[in-house]
């Protein structure tokens, strides 16, 4: 139940101004809803500044939840079709040395089985280079060791430039945004939230949307609401030059985390560490044991890695659940019905995801909003870039099956065996094949391989 809809009123006030709130507002928007979104700082600036700036498809899930693989590689094809000219395709070498966790073919297994899903997201191929090739590329790397390395792509992203275009889309498309505007409380009348508190101003609304990233337990506690929100920060270090000139992927110091090396338009970022958060988001700033992390990680592969870098950027993953080994915590979303769940009407909330899956959160949080308010359009927001323009024709390509979805989600330790499962297959076929496999690439043929046509 919401309140009915009457002149002057919001039919929804978004909580939150990072990419999922920009795509909530923009899908509520595109729907005809009246959309108010609010964000207490700059649009964009708080977690998803923070993040990797990687459209990606969760290639290490594939460890133990291939289902979030399948579905973030099936949204970020969606991102890149509506996002394209803020995005920049960009190769990733994983090199493999002597002594690593996981050998030389157990990472060619993994990409081969992430190879699968890289059509959805206009990925190639992986390949593999010997370990001279591999020193033909990235030149100042540490040859002692080194076995060979295998190279994949994912999409670099300005995720500002994402927020701001999801906001001027859904400004186009009738949606208010106000920056600078925190949410410091919620109207209620009697169990149905009624809108929100800004400043001094009530706003009034007929549905609120909580999508304040690791801030959703705030938001959802001016109502007295709890959400199960386990935060983990990272930490980069960001060098304003270009220090590589492809991605790289690195087994990390501590031989179980691994820290990426990503080059773009604007410099090179060096991490993420990932470590547990205080609870309160507002908390969360860089240890220096991180940034003696991330350095003494890049130092093993390149001994004169440079240690004055420009500054670091630190956010906290808004994961859900508690607590737990890290395996068993899902990498979806969801979308908390506070009427169903704790019998508090007109408010929802989004949490959990990716960057690289903000549109499609964005739309199932909208298909739950217009469900409520007896709204019948359903999501364009895959139809049209950001820009405006209608995209005609757009891939359909299959999601997992929903039931496994739902029973996978319900039982953490099927997920792991599930995904092991099919690692396990992909091996066997993997060294059944390796005799008759093709020469390793070169590195003109990783350029080619590479190059945007
Ligand atoms: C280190 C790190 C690396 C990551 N790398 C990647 C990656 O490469 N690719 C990827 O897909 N994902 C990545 N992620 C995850 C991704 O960044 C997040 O899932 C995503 O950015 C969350 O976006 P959001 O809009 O939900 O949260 P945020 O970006 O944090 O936005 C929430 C907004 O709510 C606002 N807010 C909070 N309280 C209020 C209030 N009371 N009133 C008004 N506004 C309020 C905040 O100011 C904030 O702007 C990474 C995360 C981290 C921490």
């Amino acid at each position: 139940m919401a309140r009915a809809k009457s002149p002057g009123v919001y039919d929804v006030i978004v909580v939150g101004g990072g990419v999922t709130g920009a795509g909530v507002a923009r899908d509520c928007a595109m729907r005809g809803l009246k959309t108010l979104l609010l964000e207490r700082g700059r649009p964009g600036a708080a977690t998803t500044l923070s993040s990797s700036h990687l459209i990606h498809g969760g290639l290490r899930y594939l460890l133990y939840d291939r289902l979030t693989t399948h579905m973030t590689c099936w949204d970020s094809g969606h991102i890149v079709r509506i996002a394209r000219p803020l995005l920049a395709q960009l190769p990733i070498v994983w090199p493999v040395y002597r002594g690593h966790a996981h050998g030389i073919e157990t990472v060619e297994t993994l990409l081969e089985a992430y190879d699968a899903f890289q059509p959805m997201k206009e990925g190639r191929p992986h390949l593999r280079l010997s370990a001279a090739e591999t020193l033909r590329l990235f030149p100042g790397l540490s040859p002692e060791g080194l076995l060979g390395a295998v190279s994949f792509d994912e999409w670099w992203v300005d995720p500002l430039a994402l927020v701001r275009d999801n906001l001027a889309s859904a400004r186009r498309h009738g949606a208010e945004i106000r920056a600078d505007c925190a949410v410091t409380n919620l109207a209620r009348a009697e169990d149905i939230v009624t809108g929100v508190l800004c400043g001094e101003e009530w706003i009034e609304s007929r549905l609120v949307i909580n999508a304040a990233g690791p801030w959703i337990d705030k938001v959802a506690g001016m109502a007295g609401l709890s959400i199960p929100l386990r935060l983990q920060k990272g930490t980069h270090l960001v060098y304003r030059k270009k220090l590589t000139p492809a991605g790289l992927l690195l087994e990390a110091a501590d031989k179980v985390r691994y820290v990426f090396m990503i080059p773009s338009a604007q410099g090179t970022l060096v991490g993420p560490t990932d470590i547990a958060a205080p609870h309160d988001p507002d908390q969360v700033s860089t240890a220096p044991s991180e940034i003696k992390y991330l350095l003494d990680s890049l130092k093993r592969y390149f001994p004169r890695f440079p240690e004055s870098y420009d500054e670091t950027i630190v956010g906290a993953r808004p994961i859900l659940g508690q607590g737990g080994s890290e395996k068993l915590l899902s990498r979806e979303f969801e979308v908390f019905d506070h009427e169903r769940r704790d019998g508090l009407a007109g408010l929802l909330t989004i949490g959990g995801g990716k960057m690289s899956d903000f549109r499609l959160m964005a739309e199932t949080v909208t298909d739950a909003a217009c469900e409520k308010l007896g709204v019948a359009a359903g999501c364009r927001t895959q139809l049209e870039t950001l820009s405006g323009e209608a995209l005609g024709h757009v891939p359909a390509y299959p999601k997992p099956p929903k039931w496994l979805r739902r029973l996978l989600r319900r039982h953490p330790r099927l997920r792991e065996f599930h995904a092991i499962a099919h690692l396990g297959a992909t091996f066997a076929a993997h060294m059944a094949r390796r005799p008759f496999s093709p020469p390793l690439a070169d590195a003109e043929r990783f350029r080619d391989h590479y190059c945007e046509p």
